[in-house]
């Protein structure tokens, strides 16, 4: 993903009421594979990408943004694949 200058220029206490902002904007769910987002239970895992790139002059700005949890699924036994 490519450097954001805006989200670098949050302190951690902005960053954490954009990304409540964001999940409420998103019903709650993740943006890429629509799984619920537990902000507490996620934490470390979530990410905030743009939903234009920037490279595609895409917008560095919040309603640009899209707040995503990079959950990994644990292994279910089975091996299905
Ligand atoms: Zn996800």
């Amino acid at each position: 993903m490519a450097q954001s200058r805006y989200l670098a220029g949050l302190d951690a206490e902005q960053r954490t009421k954009l990304e409540q902002k964001l999940l409420a904007r998103q019903t709650g769910r993740c943006f890429i594979c629509d799984d619920p987002i537990d902000l507490m239970l996620h934490k470390g895992q979530l990410d905030i990408d743009h939903i234009d790139p920037l490279i595609e002059d895409g917008l560095d700005a919040e309603n640009n943004f899209a707040f995503d949890a990079r959950v990994v699924q644990p292994e279910q036994g089975g091996s299905e694949s």
